[in-house]
């Protein structure tokens, strides 16, 4: 196990399975482009192998799958299988839902237990201005599929000051009838946001998510897990919600997070642009391919940041949001 000076160690993996997402959102990509996949991305036999080197090295527990859009890949019906099958403590993927009606089958009959699946807005207009492609009646509809299949869901939802700050009641209240737990996710200084006015003019923080919450429901702050980046609050008798608040309530010196992107670099911090090719590792016989991993594992934790995100240039999709 490898541990840093604050006791953090790696336990909880996100795997970049494609760059490639079929949404092109405001937050993610500055100029509406959809994107496409990187250069030279791993096939399924090489991300598989990653994850379960992983395992023996660092002693991960958990993993994400995650992108770009993951359902986009065809490597997802074969990852997702192979993933659920490693003895992992929790397995869960990060959707944006457009392809969750035609993946359903595959995603249920693999055992999957949880999903998490971004929605902005309940509005069909703010939607396509967000995503600026898709359909929100598709994604409801899957996470119809999925909630009767008994999945265990949560939305993701990036609150933005005049864009859809008037959606966190309605989808609050959109989650609490369907037993769905909700998280708010403080927009992230990322990607083209590190050189635009935007990301200040559209932050909503986690307070002012919370005062706009108190005008209609009453809460309470409810325990979380050591590591986990979300904030949680009950609702009595109604349920959960939770807020990612990357800049008001920081978690960086609990994260456990590692990331591998579509194209095998490893990277240890959403700070830090360094990152550590792992193709080498997978040219590498058994023996060898650990003893190496576990040295890229060390210099990744190094790259932690201690005390408040900064965010980078680096986009979400390419590292695995
Ligand atoms: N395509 C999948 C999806 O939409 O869930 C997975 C990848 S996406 C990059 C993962 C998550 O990152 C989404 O919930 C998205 O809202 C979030 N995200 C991307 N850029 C962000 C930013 N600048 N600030 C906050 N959240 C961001």
């Amino acid at each position: 196990m490898i541990v840093d000076q604050l006791g953090r160690q790696f336990s909880n993996l996100r795997i970049s399975l494609t760059a490639a997402c079929n949404y092109a959102c405001t937050y993610c990509v500055p100029d509406g482009k959809r994107l496409l996949a990187a250069d030279a991305e791993l096939n399924a036999e090489e991300m598989i192998r990653i994850v379960r080197l992983l395992i023996a090295a660092g002693g991960i527990s958990k993993v994400r799958i995650t992108g770009g859009e993951p359902l986009l890949s065809p490597k997802f019906d074969e990852i997702l299988p192979a993933v659920m099958q490693l003895g992992l403590k929790d397995v869960s993927v990060t959707t944006n839902g457009q392809l969750v009606p035609r993946k359903a089958d595959l995603i249920i009959n693999s055992g999957l237990r949880r999903i998490n699946v971004s929605l902005d807005t309940l509005d069909a207009d703010k939607f396509r201005s967000i995503a600026r492609s898709g359909d929100l009646a598709t994604v409801l509809k899957g996470i119809e599929l999925l909630r009767n299949a008994g999945l265990k869901i949560k939305i993701n939802m990036v609150p933005m000051r005049h864009k859809n700050e008037d959606q966190i009641l309605p989808l609050l209240d959109y989650c609490l009838q369907r037993g769905i737990e909700l998280r708010f996710i403080e927009l992230m200084n990322m990607g083209h946001l590190q050189h635009s006015a935007l990301h200040d003019t559209q932050f909503f923080s986690m307070q002012e998510i919370l005062d706009l919450i108190s005008s209609r429901h009453t809460f309470a702050r409810a325990d979380a897990p050591f590591d986990s980046t979300a904030a949680r609050f009950e609702i009595p008798g109604d349920g959960f919600f939770g807020i990612i608040a990357n800049e008001s309530e920081p978690f960086c010196r609990t994260c456990t997070r590692l990331r591998v992107s579509s194209n095998g670099f490893l990277y240890g911090c959403l700070s830090n642009s360094k990152s550590y090719d792992l193709r080498e590792v997978l040219r590498l016989p058994e023996a060898l391919a650990l003893a190496k991993l576990q040295q890229r594992l060390h210099s990744a934790l190094r790259d932690k940041q201690t005390v408040s995100f900064r965010g980078e240039v680096t986009v979400m999709k390419f590292i695995g949001g």
